[in-house]
Protein backbone atom coordinates (compact mmCIF):
# COMPACT_ATOMS: atom_id res chain seq x y z
CA UNK A 1 0.00 0.00 0.00
CA UNK A 2 1.19 3.65 -0.73
CA UNK A 3 1.85 5.23 2.28
CA UNK A 4 -0.06 8.61 1.21
CA UNK A 5 -3.13 6.12 0.51
CA UNK A 6 -2.70 4.82 4.65
CA UNK A 7 -2.61 8.41 5.74
CA UNK A 8 -5.85 9.04 4.01
CA UNK A 9 -7.36 6.19 5.66
CA UNK A 10 -5.48 7.73 9.23
CA UNK A 11 -7.50 11.34 8.53
CA UNK A 12 -11.01 9.00 8.15
CA UNK A 13 -10.18 7.62 11.39
CA UNK A 14 -8.92 10.61 13.25
CA UNK A 15 -12.07 12.51 12.35
CA UNK A 16 -14.78 9.58 13.13
CA UNK A 17 -16.41 9.79 16.42
CA UNK A 18 -18.07 6.21 15.88
CA UNK A 19 -16.19 2.80 17.01
CA UNK A 20 -18.12 0.55 13.98
CA UNK A 21 -16.88 2.91 11.75
CA UNK A 22 -13.65 2.73 13.32
CA UNK A 23 -13.54 -1.01 12.71
CA UNK A 24 -14.84 -0.86 9.27
CA UNK A 25 -12.43 1.66 8.19
CA UNK A 26 -9.95 -0.05 9.91
CA UNK A 27 -10.88 -3.30 8.26
CA UNK A 28 -10.68 -1.90 4.78
CA UNK A 29 -7.07 -1.14 4.99
CA UNK A 30 -6.39 -4.62 5.80
CA UNK A 31 -8.11 -5.52 3.30
CA UNK A 32 -5.95 -3.81 1.16
CA UNK A 33 -3.06 -5.00 2.77
CA UNK A 34 -0.36 -7.66 2.24
CA UNK A 35 1.36 -9.78 4.90
CA UNK A 36 4.46 -8.33 4.36
CA UNK A 37 3.23 -4.54 5.48
CA UNK A 38 0.55 -5.63 7.92
CA UNK A 39 2.52 -5.70 10.54
CA UNK A 40 4.12 -2.03 9.79
CA UNK A 41 0.74 -0.51 9.73
CA UNK A 42 -0.44 -2.50 13.02
CA UNK A 43 2.49 -0.20 14.86
CA UNK A 44 2.15 3.10 12.28
CA UNK A 45 -1.56 3.00 13.68
CA UNK A 46 -0.24 2.57 17.24
CA UNK A 47 2.24 5.60 16.43
CA UNK A 48 5.39 3.77 16.53
CA UNK A 49 7.63 1.93 13.91
CA UNK A 50 8.04 -0.89 16.56
CA UNK A 51 5.72 -3.23 19.16
CA UNK A 52 5.45 -0.48 21.95
CA UNK A 53 7.51 -2.95 24.84
CA UNK A 54 10.60 -2.23 22.53
CA UNK A 55 12.40 0.96 23.43
CA UNK A 56 13.77 1.79 20.09
CA UNK A 57 13.33 5.28 19.43
CA UNK A 58 13.15 7.38 16.29
CA UNK A 59 15.22 9.71 18.46
CA UNK A 60 13.61 12.97 16.63
CA UNK A 61 11.99 15.67 19.32
CA UNK A 62 10.50 19.08 18.27
CA UNK A 63 13.56 21.04 17.49
CA UNK A 64 14.74 18.38 14.80
CA UNK A 65 11.96 17.74 13.11
CA UNK A 66 11.50 21.75 12.53
CA UNK A 67 14.58 21.71 10.65
CA UNK A 68 13.49 18.34 8.84
CA UNK A 69 10.27 19.88 8.00
CA UNK A 70 12.20 23.53 6.82
CA UNK A 71 14.68 21.70 4.90
CA UNK A 72 11.89 19.33 2.68
CA UNK A 73 9.44 22.27 2.22
CA UNK A 74 12.69 24.67 1.24
CA UNK A 75 11.71 26.75 3.80
CA UNK A 76 12.91 29.37 6.88
CA UNK A 77 13.28 27.52 10.37
CA UNK A 78 11.27 30.31 11.96
CA UNK A 79 8.49 30.04 9.71
CA UNK A 80 7.86 26.17 10.42
CA UNK A 81 7.91 27.27 13.81
CA UNK A 82 5.35 29.60 13.34
CA UNK A 83 3.13 28.08 11.54
CA UNK A 84 3.09 25.28 13.95
CA UNK A 85 2.46 27.85 16.55
CA UNK A 86 -1.06 29.29 14.48
CA UNK A 87 -2.02 25.66 13.55
CA UNK A 88 -1.25 23.61 16.90
CA UNK A 89 1.03 21.32 15.75
CA UNK A 90 4.07 20.51 13.45
CA UNK A 91 2.40 17.97 12.24
CA UNK A 92 -0.71 20.10 10.86
CA UNK A 93 2.26 22.59 9.56
CA UNK A 94 3.92 20.12 7.70
CA UNK A 95 0.68 19.03 5.53
CA UNK A 96 -0.28 22.56 5.12
CA UNK A 97 3.72 23.35 3.63
CA UNK A 98 3.35 20.03 1.84
CA UNK A 99 -0.30 21.00 0.14
CA UNK A 100 0.92 24.63 -0.68
CA UNK A 101 4.04 23.03 -2.35
CA UNK A 102 1.64 20.57 -4.30
CA UNK A 103 -0.67 23.77 -5.60
CA UNK A 104 2.38 25.39 -7.39
CA UNK A 105 4.23 23.45 -8.90
CA UNK A 106 5.71 25.99 -11.03
CA UNK A 107 7.04 27.91 -7.56
CA UNK A 108 10.76 27.43 -7.45
CA UNK A 109 10.37 25.72 -3.58
CA UNK A 110 8.30 22.75 -5.69
CA UNK A 111 11.29 22.40 -8.11
CA UNK A 112 14.02 22.61 -5.80
CA UNK A 113 11.84 20.28 -3.21
CA UNK A 114 11.16 17.49 -6.21
CA UNK A 115 8.05 16.44 -4.59
CA UNK A 116 7.52 13.31 -5.75
CA UNK A 117 3.51 12.89 -4.14
CA UNK A 118 2.59 9.54 -3.07
CA UNK A 119 5.33 7.20 -5.02
CA UNK A 120 6.62 5.58 -1.68
CA UNK A 121 4.76 2.59 0.20
CA UNK A 122 4.22 1.98 3.51
CA UNK A 123 7.13 -0.48 3.74
CA UNK A 124 9.71 2.26 2.41
CA UNK A 125 8.66 5.03 5.10
CA UNK A 126 9.04 1.89 7.54
CA UNK A 127 12.30 1.23 6.77
CA UNK A 128 13.28 5.00 6.99
CA UNK A 129 12.12 5.81 9.94
CA UNK A 130 13.97 2.38 11.25
CA UNK A 131 16.79 3.46 9.90
CA UNK A 132 17.05 7.18 11.19
CA UNK A 133 16.34 5.44 14.90
CA UNK A 134 19.19 3.41 14.31
CA UNK A 135 21.05 6.15 13.34
CA UNK A 136 23.75 7.06 16.43
CA UNK A 137 26.99 8.53 17.22
CA UNK A 138 28.90 11.17 15.44
CA UNK A 139 27.17 13.15 12.97
CA UNK A 140 23.52 11.22 13.38
CA UNK A 141 21.36 14.12 14.34
CA UNK A 142 22.06 15.92 10.47
CA UNK A 143 21.78 12.40 9.28
CA UNK A 144 18.21 12.21 10.85
CA UNK A 145 17.07 15.20 9.93
CA UNK A 146 18.23 14.79 5.97
CA UNK A 147 16.90 11.25 5.86
CA UNK A 148 13.61 12.29 7.38
CA UNK A 149 13.23 15.61 5.53
CA UNK A 150 13.85 13.25 2.02
CA UNK A 151 10.96 10.74 3.10
CA UNK A 152 8.82 14.04 3.57
CA UNK A 153 9.38 14.98 -0.12
CA UNK A 154 7.69 11.83 -0.87
CA UNK A 155 4.12 11.46 0.53
CA UNK A 156 1.20 13.84 0.13
CA UNK A 157 0.11 16.56 2.67
CA UNK A 158 -2.04 13.68 4.73
CA UNK A 159 1.26 11.78 4.57
CA UNK A 160 3.88 14.86 5.75
CA UNK A 161 1.12 15.23 9.04
CA UNK A 162 1.22 11.84 10.14
CA UNK A 163 4.43 11.26 9.07
CA UNK A 164 5.78 14.25 11.65
CA UNK A 165 3.73 12.79 14.15
CA UNK A 166 5.13 9.57 14.76
CA UNK A 167 8.77 10.72 16.12
CA UNK A 168 6.86 13.43 18.30
CA UNK A 169 4.65 10.74 19.54
CA UNK A 170 1.70 12.90 18.51
CA UNK A 171 0.09 10.12 16.93
CA UNK A 172 -4.02 10.18 18.14
CA UNK A 173 -6.14 7.84 15.98
CA UNK A 174 -7.51 6.62 19.15
CA UNK A 175 -7.55 3.35 18.35
CA UNK A 176 -7.01 0.69 20.98
CA UNK A 177 -5.96 -2.60 21.00
CA UNK A 178 -9.41 -4.53 21.34
CA UNK A 179 -10.37 -2.38 18.05
CA UNK A 180 -7.50 -3.72 15.56
CA UNK A 181 -8.35 -7.01 16.95
CA UNK A 182 -11.49 -6.82 15.67
CA UNK A 183 -11.11 -4.81 12.13
CA UNK A 184 -8.85 -7.85 11.77
CA UNK A 185 -11.10 -10.03 12.65
CA UNK A 186 -13.80 -8.43 10.35
CA UNK A 187 -10.97 -7.97 7.47
CA UNK A 188 -11.07 -12.06 7.00
CA UNK A 189 -14.20 -13.19 7.99
CA UNK A 190 -16.77 -9.92 7.78
CA UNK A 191 -17.45 -9.97 11.87
CA UNK A 192 -15.69 -9.73 15.44
CA UNK A 193 -16.21 -13.83 16.00
CA UNK A 194 -12.11 -14.33 15.50
CA UNK A 195 -11.52 -11.61 18.22
CA UNK A 196 -10.73 -14.14 21.25
CA UNK A 197 -8.85 -16.22 19.32
CA UNK A 198 -6.24 -13.17 17.97
CA UNK A 199 -6.87 -11.48 21.47
CA UNK A 200 -5.30 -14.73 23.53
CA UNK A 201 -2.14 -14.44 20.80
CA UNK A 202 -1.84 -10.81 21.82
CA UNK A 203 -2.10 -11.23 25.47
CA UNK A 204 0.60 -13.52 24.91
CA UNK A 205 3.60 -12.04 22.64
CA UNK A 206 1.61 -7.75 23.19
CA UNK A 207 2.64 -7.93 19.43
CA UNK A 208 0.20 -6.42 17.56
CA UNK A 209 2.26 -5.99 14.45
CA UNK A 210 3.13 -10.10 14.79
CA UNK A 211 -0.53 -11.55 15.45
CA UNK A 212 -1.51 -9.48 12.48
CA UNK A 213 1.57 -11.11 10.37
CA UNK A 214 0.76 -14.62 11.64
CA UNK A 215 -2.85 -14.21 10.82
CA UNK A 216 -2.23 -13.16 7.17
CA UNK A 217 0.45 -15.06 6.59
CA UNK A 218 -0.80 -18.56 7.70
CA UNK A 219 -4.78 -17.97 9.04
CA UNK A 220 -6.30 -18.84 12.24
CA UNK A 221 -4.81 -22.04 13.24
CA UNK A 222 -1.62 -20.68 13.52
CA UNK A 223 -2.63 -17.73 15.79
CA UNK A 224 -4.40 -20.71 17.73
CA UNK A 225 -1.33 -22.12 18.36
CA UNK A 226 1.47 -18.78 19.61
CA UNK A 227 3.03 -19.39 22.51
CA UNK A 228 4.91 -17.22 24.97
CA UNK A 229 8.34 -15.84 23.55
CA UNK A 230 11.43 -14.87 25.31
CA UNK A 231 11.85 -11.26 24.78
CA UNK A 232 8.24 -10.54 23.93
CA UNK A 233 6.22 -9.55 27.40
CA UNK A 234 3.52 -11.13 27.72
CA UNK A 235 0.05 -9.45 29.47
CA UNK A 236 0.00 -10.12 32.65
CA UNK A 237 -2.72 -12.25 34.64
CA UNK A 238 -5.06 -10.45 37.12
CA UNK A 239 -6.66 -10.72 39.98
CA UNK A 240 -10.79 -10.93 40.90
CA UNK A 241 -11.84 -9.45 44.21
CA UNK A 242 -14.50 -11.27 46.72
CA UNK A 243 -16.14 -9.67 49.45
CA UNK A 244 -15.21 -12.21 52.27
CA UNK A 245 -13.48 -15.13 53.38
CA UNK A 246 -16.69 -17.49 52.98
CA UNK A 247 -16.96 -16.21 49.79
CA UNK A 248 -13.64 -17.51 49.06
CA UNK A 249 -14.10 -20.91 49.79
CA UNK A 250 -17.40 -21.09 48.07
CA UNK A 251 -15.11 -20.49 44.98
CA UNK A 252 -12.01 -21.86 45.78
CA UNK A 253 -13.38 -25.28 47.51
CA UNK A 254 -11.68 -26.73 50.43
CA UNK A 255 -7.50 -26.23 49.44
CA UNK A 256 -6.32 -23.07 47.93
CA UNK A 257 -2.69 -21.25 48.08
CA UNK A 258 -2.38 -18.01 50.01
CA UNK A 259 0.38 -16.11 49.26
CA UNK A 260 1.32 -12.98 50.56
CA UNK A 261 0.52 -9.77 48.75
CA UNK A 262 3.58 -7.61 48.25
CA UNK A 263 3.11 -4.13 47.53
CA UNK A 264 5.96 -3.23 45.18
CA UNK A 265 5.91 -3.08 41.50
CA UNK A 266 5.50 -6.19 39.80
CA UNK A 267 8.41 -7.76 37.26
CA UNK A 268 8.23 -10.28 34.29
CA UNK A 269 12.01 -11.56 34.06
CA UNK A 270 12.60 -12.69 30.44
CA UNK A 271 16.26 -14.76 30.49
CA UNK A 272 17.71 -16.39 27.52
CA UNK A 273 20.70 -17.55 27.94
CA UNK A 274 23.23 -14.72 29.13
CA UNK A 275 20.39 -12.29 27.35
CA UNK A 276 17.96 -10.46 30.37
CA UNK A 277 15.01 -8.30 29.96
CA UNK A 278 12.95 -7.10 32.86
CA UNK A 279 9.16 -5.94 32.11
CA UNK A 280 6.82 -3.80 34.08
CA UNK A 281 3.08 -4.83 34.86
CA UNK A 282 2.55 -2.19 31.88
CA UNK A 283 4.83 -4.16 29.46
CA UNK A 284 7.71 -1.51 29.27
CA UNK A 285 11.01 -2.37 29.21
CA UNK A 286 12.93 -1.54 32.20
CA UNK A 287 15.95 -3.97 32.45
CA UNK A 288 18.34 -0.65 32.72
CA UNK A 289 16.90 1.04 34.95
CA UNK A 290 17.67 -2.10 37.54
CA UNK A 291 20.67 -3.42 37.01
CA UNK A 292 20.72 -5.28 40.31
CA UNK A 293 17.70 -8.17 39.43
CA UNK A 294 19.81 -8.26 35.91
CA UNK A 295 22.63 -9.78 38.17
CA UNK A 296 20.68 -11.73 40.53
CA UNK A 297 18.74 -13.30 38.02
CA UNK A 298 21.71 -14.13 35.79
CA UNK A 299 23.58 -15.44 39.42
CA UNK A 300 20.40 -16.84 41.13
CA UNK A 301 18.28 -18.38 38.58
CA UNK A 302 19.44 -21.81 36.80
CA UNK A 303 18.12 -22.22 33.95
CA UNK A 304 18.51 -22.10 29.89
CA UNK A 305 15.62 -20.28 29.82
CA UNK A 306 12.86 -18.47 31.68
CA UNK A 307 9.78 -16.13 31.96
CA UNK A 308 8.96 -15.61 35.41
CA UNK A 309 6.77 -13.53 37.88
CA UNK A 310 7.62 -11.85 40.97
CA UNK A 311 7.13 -8.64 42.40
CA UNK A 312 10.42 -6.19 43.01
CA UNK A 313 10.45 -4.45 46.55
CA UNK A 314 12.83 -2.14 47.78
CA UNK A 315 14.98 -2.43 50.98
CA UNK A 316 17.28 -0.92 52.70
CA UNK A 317 20.99 -1.99 52.53
CA UNK A 318 22.12 -1.28 56.42
CA UNK A 319 19.31 -2.44 58.13
CA UNK A 320 17.52 -5.18 55.57
CA UNK A 321 14.61 -3.20 55.97
CA UNK A 322 11.70 -3.13 53.37
CA UNK A 323 10.91 -0.15 52.05
CA UNK A 324 6.96 1.15 51.74
CA UNK A 325 5.61 1.64 48.05
CA UNK A 326 6.12 5.57 47.76
CA UNK A 327 9.66 4.50 48.17
CA UNK A 328 10.14 1.30 46.02
CA UNK A 329 8.90 3.28 43.17
CA UNK A 330 11.27 5.50 42.81
CA UNK A 331 13.47 2.39 41.69
CA UNK A 332 11.14 3.25 38.12
CA UNK A 333 13.89 5.51 36.66
CA UNK A 334 15.93 5.98 33.52
CA UNK A 335 18.52 8.01 34.97
CA UNK A 336 20.67 8.07 38.33
CA UNK A 337 20.30 4.18 38.16
CA UNK A 338 23.08 2.71 39.79
CA UNK A 339 23.48 5.26 42.48
CA UNK A 340 19.71 4.53 43.41
CA UNK A 341 20.36 0.73 43.00
CA UNK A 342 23.25 1.06 45.73
CA UNK A 343 20.84 2.84 48.07
CA UNK A 344 17.38 0.88 47.51
CA UNK A 345 18.25 -2.20 46.40
CA UNK A 346 15.71 -4.61 45.19
CA UNK A 347 14.45 -7.66 46.25
CA UNK A 348 12.49 -9.73 43.84
CA UNK A 349 9.82 -12.48 45.14
CA UNK A 350 9.01 -14.65 42.34
CA UNK A 351 5.32 -15.61 42.34
CA UNK A 352 4.88 -17.61 39.16
CA UNK A 353 7.21 -19.47 36.43
CA UNK A 354 5.57 -19.48 32.67
CA UNK A 355 8.35 -20.58 30.61
CA UNK A 356 11.42 -23.05 31.10
CA UNK A 357 13.89 -24.03 29.19
CA UNK A 358 12.26 -23.69 25.65
CA UNK A 359 8.92 -24.58 26.81
CA UNK A 360 5.78 -22.53 27.72
CA UNK A 361 4.38 -23.91 31.06
CA UNK A 362 1.59 -22.03 30.97
CA UNK A 363 -0.89 -24.67 30.39
CA UNK A 364 0.37 -26.72 33.71
CA UNK A 365 -1.30 -25.92 36.77
CA UNK A 366 -0.09 -23.89 39.58
CA UNK A 367 0.91 -26.21 41.99
CA UNK A 368 3.53 -28.14 38.80
CA UNK A 369 4.59 -24.31 37.96
CA UNK A 370 5.25 -23.56 41.41
CA UNK A 371 7.35 -26.44 42.05
CA UNK A 372 9.30 -25.55 39.02
CA UNK A 373 10.06 -22.37 40.13
CA UNK A 374 11.55 -23.61 43.21
CA UNK A 375 13.40 -26.05 41.78
CA UNK A 376 15.49 -23.31 39.16
CA UNK A 377 16.04 -20.43 42.36
CA UNK A 378 19.01 -21.27 43.99
CA UNK A 379 18.87 -22.08 47.76
CA UNK A 380 21.27 -19.54 48.73
CA UNK A 381 19.90 -16.40 46.98
CA UNK A 382 19.94 -12.96 47.99
CA UNK A 383 17.96 -10.91 45.45
CA UNK A 384 15.57 -12.99 43.54
CA UNK A 385 13.28 -14.99 46.13
CA UNK A 386 10.79 -17.30 46.12
CA UNK A 387 7.14 -15.80 47.54
CA UNK A 388 6.12 -18.78 49.87
CA UNK A 389 2.29 -19.54 50.17
CA UNK A 390 0.70 -21.36 52.27
CA UNK A 391 -2.30 -24.11 51.47
CA UNK A 392 -5.44 -23.13 53.37
CA UNK A 393 -8.46 -25.34 53.69
CA UNK A 394 -10.95 -23.09 55.39
CA UNK A 395 -12.20 -19.48 55.81
CA UNK A 396 -10.39 -19.69 59.32
CA UNK A 397 -7.19 -20.86 57.70
CA UNK A 398 -7.73 -17.76 54.73
CA UNK A 399 -8.85 -15.52 57.73
CA UNK A 400 -5.81 -16.61 59.86
CA UNK A 401 -2.88 -16.14 57.10
CA UNK A 402 -4.37 -12.78 56.14
CA UNK A 403 -4.34 -11.27 59.72
CA UNK A 404 -0.62 -12.32 59.84
CA UNK A 405 0.39 -10.82 56.26
CA UNK A 406 -1.60 -7.45 57.51
CA UNK A 407 0.07 -7.71 61.02
CA UNK A 408 3.70 -8.13 59.06
CA UNK A 409 2.73 -4.71 57.16
CA UNK A 410 1.84 -6.09 53.51
CA UNK A 411 -1.27 -4.90 51.98
CA UNK A 412 -3.37 -7.98 52.54
CA UNK A 413 -3.11 -11.80 50.61
CA UNK A 414 -3.58 -13.24 46.67
CA UNK A 415 -5.22 -16.24 46.66
CA UNK A 416 -4.45 -18.78 43.85
CA UNK A 417 -6.58 -21.86 43.05
CA UNK A 418 -3.96 -25.04 43.05
CA UNK A 419 -5.09 -26.75 39.63
CA UNK A 420 -5.16 -23.35 37.41
CA UNK A 421 -3.03 -22.65 34.55
CA UNK A 422 -2.06 -19.25 33.90
CA UNK A 423 -3.75 -16.86 32.00
CA UNK A 424 -2.18 -14.28 30.18
CA UNK A 425 -4.11 -10.74 30.67
CA UNK A 426 -7.26 -12.79 32.25
CA UNK A 427 -8.12 -11.01 35.28
CA UNK A 428 -10.82 -14.25 36.86
CA UNK A 429 -11.06 -16.47 39.70
CA UNK A 430 -7.88 -18.12 39.47
CA UNK A 431 -6.59 -15.91 41.33
CA UNK A 432 -8.58 -13.38 44.04
CA UNK A 433 -6.79 -10.67 45.64
CA UNK A 434 -7.91 -10.13 49.62
CA UNK A 435 -6.85 -6.28 50.63
CA UNK A 436 -7.29 -4.42 53.91
CA UNK A 437 -10.83 -3.18 54.32
CA UNK A 438 -10.74 0.39 55.56
CA UNK A 439 -14.14 1.13 57.68
CA UNK A 440 -17.09 0.69 56.11
CA UNK A 441 -15.53 2.17 52.83
CA UNK A 442 -14.35 0.64 49.81
CA UNK A 443 -11.71 -1.34 50.20
CA UNK A 444 -10.27 -0.50 46.95
CA UNK A 445 -9.44 2.24 44.73
CA UNK A 446 -10.51 3.06 41.05
CA UNK A 447 -8.37 3.23 38.32
CA UNK A 448 -10.11 5.77 36.27
CA UNK A 449 -8.90 7.45 32.90
CA UNK A 450 -9.39 11.24 31.99
CA UNK A 451 -12.32 11.55 29.71
CA UNK A 452 -12.12 15.38 29.55
CA UNK A 453 -12.11 18.64 32.13
CA UNK A 454 -14.31 21.45 32.90
CA UNK A 455 -13.18 24.85 33.05
CA UNK A 456 -12.96 26.72 36.17
CA UNK A 457 -14.42 29.18 38.35
CA UNK A 458 -12.90 31.62 40.80
CA UNK A 459 -9.83 30.98 41.96
CA UNK A 460 -9.82 27.88 39.35
CA UNK A 461 -9.95 30.11 36.85
CA UNK A 462 -6.19 30.55 37.00
CA UNK A 463 -5.46 27.25 36.49
CA UNK A 464 -7.96 26.88 33.90
CA UNK A 465 -9.53 23.59 34.88
CA UNK A 466 -12.64 23.03 37.64
CA UNK A 467 -13.46 19.43 37.34
CA UNK A 468 -12.42 16.48 35.23
CA UNK A 469 -14.47 14.24 33.60
CA UNK A 470 -13.56 10.28 34.38
CA UNK A 471 -14.52 6.95 33.14
CA UNK A 472 -13.59 3.43 33.65
CA UNK A 473 -12.61 0.57 30.87
CA UNK A 474 -15.12 -1.57 28.83
CA UNK A 475 -12.98 -3.99 27.85
CA UNK A 476 -15.77 -6.06 25.50
CA UNK A 477 -16.58 -2.83 23.86
CA UNK A 478 -12.72 -1.06 23.94
CA UNK A 479 -14.61 2.25 25.21
CA UNK A 480 -14.53 4.26 28.43
CA UNK A 481 -18.13 5.03 30.13
CA UNK A 482 -17.89 7.94 32.30
CA UNK A 483 -18.06 7.21 35.99
CA UNK A 484 -17.54 10.65 37.87
CA UNK A 485 -17.00 14.26 37.75
CA UNK A 486 -13.84 15.19 40.25
CA UNK A 487 -14.35 18.83 41.70
CA UNK A 488 -12.04 18.79 44.93
CA UNK A 489 -9.18 16.44 46.42
CA UNK A 490 -6.69 18.16 44.04
CA UNK A 491 -4.02 20.29 45.48
CA UNK A 492 -3.23 23.10 43.58
CA UNK A 493 0.03 21.21 42.36
CA UNK A 494 -2.34 18.48 41.14
CA UNK A 495 -4.41 20.34 39.32
CA UNK A 496 -1.71 22.27 37.47
CA UNK A 497 -0.35 19.16 36.72
CA UNK A 498 -3.33 17.32 35.63
CA UNK A 499 -4.30 20.13 33.24
CA UNK A 500 -1.18 20.24 31.64
CA UNK A 501 -1.00 16.48 30.80
CA UNK A 502 -4.82 16.70 30.17
CA UNK A 503 -3.83 19.17 27.18
CA UNK A 504 -0.62 17.49 25.75
CA UNK A 505 -3.76 14.56 24.90
CA UNK A 506 -6.71 17.63 24.01
CA UNK A 507 -8.79 17.01 21.11
CA UNK A 508 -10.97 19.00 19.17
CA UNK A 509 -14.06 16.54 19.33
CA UNK A 510 -14.89 13.58 21.78
CA UNK A 511 -12.99 10.46 21.15
CA UNK A 512 -14.61 7.80 19.24
CA UNK A 513 -13.85 5.39 22.26
CA UNK A 514 -15.45 7.83 24.95
CA UNK A 515 -18.75 7.23 25.92
CA UNK A 516 -20.73 9.59 27.95
CA UNK A 517 -23.38 12.08 28.42
CA UNK A 518 -21.73 14.66 29.33
CA UNK A 519 -19.48 17.10 27.41
CA UNK A 520 -16.70 18.88 29.08
CA UNK A 521 -15.42 22.10 28.39
CA UNK A 522 -12.64 20.09 26.61
CA UNK A 523 -12.08 16.44 25.40
CA UNK A 524 -9.06 15.10 26.42
CA UNK A 525 -7.89 11.13 24.77
CA UNK A 526 -8.23 9.12 27.36
CA UNK A 527 -4.58 8.26 28.54
CA UNK A 528 -4.28 9.85 32.08
CA UNK A 529 -4.91 7.03 34.62
CA UNK A 530 -5.62 8.34 37.80
CA UNK A 531 -6.04 6.33 41.03
CA UNK A 532 -9.24 7.25 42.75
CA UNK A 533 -10.18 6.78 46.03
CA UNK A 534 -14.40 7.04 47.00
CA UNK A 535 -16.71 6.23 49.75
CA UNK A 536 -19.07 4.23 48.02
CA UNK A 537 -20.12 3.68 44.69
CA UNK A 538 -23.30 4.55 43.75
CA UNK A 539 -25.95 4.54 40.69
CA UNK A 540 -26.55 7.60 38.58
CA UNK A 541 -28.51 8.14 35.39
CA UNK A 542 -25.79 11.32 34.40
CA UNK A 543 -22.90 8.10 33.82
CA UNK A 544 -22.87 5.75 31.25
CA UNK A 545 -20.36 3.07 33.47
CA UNK A 546 -22.38 0.05 33.01
CA UNK A 547 -25.61 1.65 31.38
CA UNK A 548 -28.03 -0.29 30.06
CA UNK A 549 -31.02 0.91 28.35
CA UNK A 550 -32.71 3.10 30.72
CA UNK A 551 -30.94 1.45 33.98
CA UNK A 552 -28.89 4.25 35.41
CA UNK A 553 -25.34 4.19 35.29
CA UNK A 554 -22.84 3.70 38.12
CA UNK A 555 -21.10 6.55 39.94
CA UNK A 556 -18.46 7.36 42.53
CA UNK A 557 -19.49 8.92 45.69
CA UNK A 558 -17.28 11.62 46.86
CA UNK A 559 -14.14 11.27 44.49
CA UNK A 560 -10.47 12.11 45.36
CA UNK A 561 -7.34 11.48 43.75
CA UNK A 562 -4.72 8.92 45.60
CA UNK A 563 -2.09 9.04 42.69
CA UNK A 564 -1.12 9.64 39.00
CA UNK A 565 -0.86 6.54 37.83
CA UNK A 566 2.23 7.86 35.38
CA UNK A 567 3.22 4.89 32.83
CA UNK A 568 2.58 2.22 35.17
CA UNK A 569 -0.97 1.89 34.11
CA UNK A 570 -2.06 2.07 30.27
CA UNK A 571 -5.72 3.82 30.05
CA UNK A 572 -6.60 0.12 28.98
CA UNK A 573 -5.58 -1.19 32.21
CA UNK A 574 -7.66 1.23 34.11
CA UNK A 575 -10.32 -0.70 36.31
CA UNK A 576 -13.10 -1.91 34.11
CA UNK A 577 -16.52 -1.68 34.14
CA UNK A 578 -17.09 -4.96 34.52
CA UNK A 579 -14.70 -4.81 38.27
CA UNK A 580 -17.38 -1.69 39.19
CA UNK A 581 -20.14 -3.83 38.87
CA UNK A 582 -18.57 -6.23 41.33
CA UNK A 583 -17.63 -3.70 43.67
CA UNK A 584 -20.67 -2.38 43.83
CA UNK A 585 -22.20 -5.57 44.84
CA UNK A 586 -19.63 -6.36 47.50
CA UNK A 587 -20.82 -3.51 48.96
CA UNK A 588 -24.00 -4.81 49.88
CA UNK A 589 -22.64 -8.28 50.63
CA UNK A 590 -20.51 -5.85 53.17
CA UNK A 591 -23.24 -3.80 54.13
CA UNK A 592 -25.54 -6.90 54.99
CA UNK A 593 -22.62 -8.79 56.57
P1 LIG B 1 -4.45 -5.31 38.95
O1 LIG B 1 -3.02 -5.66 38.74
O2 LIG B 1 -5.30 -6.46 39.39
O3 LIG B 1 -5.05 -4.49 37.83
P2 LIG B 1 -3.52 -3.31 40.72
O4 LIG B 1 -2.38 -3.05 39.81
O5 LIG B 1 -4.34 -2.16 41.20
O6 LIG B 1 -4.55 -4.35 40.12
P3 LIG B 1 -3.75 -4.77 43.05
O7 LIG B 1 -5.20 -4.71 42.85
O8 LIG B 1 -3.26 -4.17 44.31
O9 LIG B 1 -2.94 -4.11 41.90
O10 LIG B 1 -3.31 -6.33 43.02
C1 LIG B 1 -2.71 -7.08 42.02
C2 LIG B 1 -1.20 -6.91 42.04
O11 LIG B 1 -0.62 -7.41 43.25
C3 LIG B 1 -0.47 -7.73 40.99
O12 LIG B 1 -0.55 -7.12 39.73
C4 LIG B 1 0.96 -7.78 41.53
O13 LIG B 1 1.67 -6.66 41.11
C5 LIG B 1 0.78 -7.66 43.04
N1 LIG B 1 1.18 -8.85 43.82
C6 LIG B 1 1.79 -8.80 45.02
N2 LIG B 1 2.01 -10.01 45.52
C7 LIG B 1 1.55 -10.89 44.60
C8 LIG B 1 1.48 -12.32 44.56
N3 LIG B 1 1.92 -13.07 45.54
N4 LIG B 1 0.90 -12.87 43.45
C9 LIG B 1 0.44 -12.13 42.45
N5 LIG B 1 0.47 -10.78 42.44
C10 LIG B 1 1.01 -10.16 43.51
Amino acid sequence: MKFSKLADYFEKLESETKRNELIQILSEVFVNSDANEIDKICYLIQGRVVPFFDSTEIGMAEKTVEQAIALAYVIDREKVAKLAEKTGDQGLAAQKLNSELKHAPGSAAFADAKVKNSDVSVSDVHEVLLKIAQTNGEGSVEKKISQFADILKKVNPAGAKHLVRVPLGLTRLGIGDPTVLDALSTAKVKDKSLRKNLEEAYNKTSDLGFVAKVFWEKGIKAIDQVELQVGKPMRPALAERLPDAEAVVKRMGDSFAVEPKFDGFRCQVHIDGDKIRIFSRNLEDFTNSFPDLVQGSKEEIEAKSVILEGEAIAYNPVTGEFLPFQETTKRRRKYGVAEAAEKMPLKLFCFDLLYLNGKDITKLSYEERRRKLKDIIRDDSVTVMEAIGKIAHSAGDLTTQFEEAITEGLEGVMIKKLDSPYQAGARNFNWIKFKRMIGGELSDTVDCVVLGYIFGTGKRTNFGVGGLLVGVYNDKEDTFESISRIGTGLTDDEWRKVKEMADKNKLDHKSARVNSLITPSVWVEPEIVLEIFADEITRSPLHTAGKKDDEPGYALRFPRLVSFRGSSKRAEDATTVKEIEQMYKAQFKHLKS
